[in-house]
Order: C-alpha cells, then structure tokens, then sequence
C-alpha cells in the first residue's frame, strides 16, 4: 500500500472514532482530501485508494492537476471543491471547473460565479466563508454581515447555497477547538432557523479534526494528514 493510502487510512479511523463519540453517523462526514502543493501524482494515489474529492487552494495549480488528473482516469468521478482566496477576475474556471467553492465572502464573487457557470452543469455548490476569528486581516465574512450575504447569494439563480465555512486560528487546546467550532455552528443553526435549509458545515482540518466533527462538522478539509506535510516553493 502506498503511504498515502496508509494515512488515508489513519484519517478514515480518526474520523470513524469522532463520529462514535459524537453519536453521529460516519456518513454524516465527508472526507475533502486538500492536496495543494502536492502534483497530481499523489492525487492519482489518493483516487486509487479511493478518496473521490479533493480541495484545492491555488487556481492556476488546481486547473493544471484537474486536467492531469481527468486525463489519466478518465472514467474517475472526481469531485473538486475550491477552498482558497477568490479573485474576482478569476471567477470563470472556477464556475466551470468546480463543483463547490467553500470560500465565498462577498457578493460580487458569488453573481460573477452564478452568472458563469456553464449551463449546462448542475448550479455551483456553495459555502460562505465566515471570520469568527474577527480580526481585520482575516478573509471571511463578518457575523453580523452574514444574514445579508446569505439572503444576497440564496437568491442567486445558477449557485447553490449549501452552509458556511471557517477557518478557525490554530489551537493545540481541544476545547479552545470546541469552542470556535460551536460559534460556526450557532451561525448556521441560526440561519436554519431563519429558513434556510442549509446542510454543509465545512470546519476541521488536519489538526482539529475530531474537535470539529465533534460540534458538527459535515465537511472536513485534511491535508498534511494524508499527504505529509507542505513545501512552498
Ligand atoms: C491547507 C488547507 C487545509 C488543510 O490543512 P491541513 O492542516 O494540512 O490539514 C484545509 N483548509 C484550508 C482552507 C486550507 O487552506
């Protein structure tokens, strides 16, 4: 077995274990393999042992391994969620290439991407990004700007808004986790509440994981885990 179907391995009994502590269902949890930095090799590895979605941070990288990765199987039903910063002069192969964007924080970036994803695919999964963090610097929309967003972006004809996103400040203590995970969660739940029948919550990574499936997380975005860890060029 190659090494990264080894610590896909790892991951999956990581998640099983934070799904029975959390009496959830383990397919309450969907498993998003980040594989940013990495070639299309060690996507290729990842598919074989049979992770199906991949995430994805960096346009022009993604767009060269979505075409790798098609061309060398091509019968594969690949699922690609783009979960970087968004520049809005490069929507359209993210409308085209994409079957989620989890990192939408205002509204021009989501009408650019409704009004160019092709027709002919089903409407663009979509999370909004939400900054719970609070600090200027950081991306994602503010919490007390988030009900306009969604009721903005719901309304958008060619984008499905499925629930939000975070990403959370490092943190070794599990219930500091806990708790930045559980603000994410209130925001959803209130949105629900409001009406809308949101049902992603893309919150945990390599490092949070169990924490974040442990208040609800249904997407997990786990990268060094299974692919080692990064080297930027
Ligand atoms: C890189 C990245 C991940 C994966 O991080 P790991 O700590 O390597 O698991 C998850 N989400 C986002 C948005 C990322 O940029």
């Amino acid at each position: 077995m190659s090494t990264i179907a080894h610590k896909l391995q790892a991951v999956e009994s990581t998640i099983q274990a934070a799904c029975a502590d959390a009496k959830r269902p383990r397919e309450a949890v969907q498993l998003l393999a980040v594989s940013k930095t990495f070639g299309a090799d060690a996507v290729l590895d990842a598919l074989d042992a049979g992770q199906s979605s991949f995430g994805e941070n960096y346009l022009q990288e993604a767009l060269d391994k979505i075409a790798l990765v098609a061309a060398a199987r091509p019968q594969a039903r690949v699922e690609w969620h783009f979960i970087g910063p968004i520049q809005s002069n490069k929507t359209r192969p993210l409308a085209a290439q994409f079957d989620w964007v989890h990192t939408v924080e205002r509204l021009k970036i989501a009408q650019r991407l409704s009004e160019q994803r092709p027709p002919e695919l089903p409407p663009l999964n979509v999370c909004l990004q939400v900054n719970i963090s609070g600090e200027a610097s950081k991306s994602g929309v503010a919490p007390a700007d988030l009900p306009e967003l969604a009721r903005q972006v719901a309304a958008l004809p060619r984008i499905k808004l499925r629930g939000l996103m975070a990403i959370p400040e490092p943190e070794t203590d599990v219930s500091k986790q806990r708790a930045a995970f559980a603000q994410v969660r209130a925001l959803f739940d209130q949105l629900n509440q409001d009406g809308y029948q949101l049902d992603t919550l893309s919150m945990g990574m390599s490092g949070d994981m169990a924490a974040a499936i442990a208040e609800g997380a249904t997407i997990v975005r786990i990268g060094s885990a299974i692919f080692g860890e990064r080297t930027y060029a």
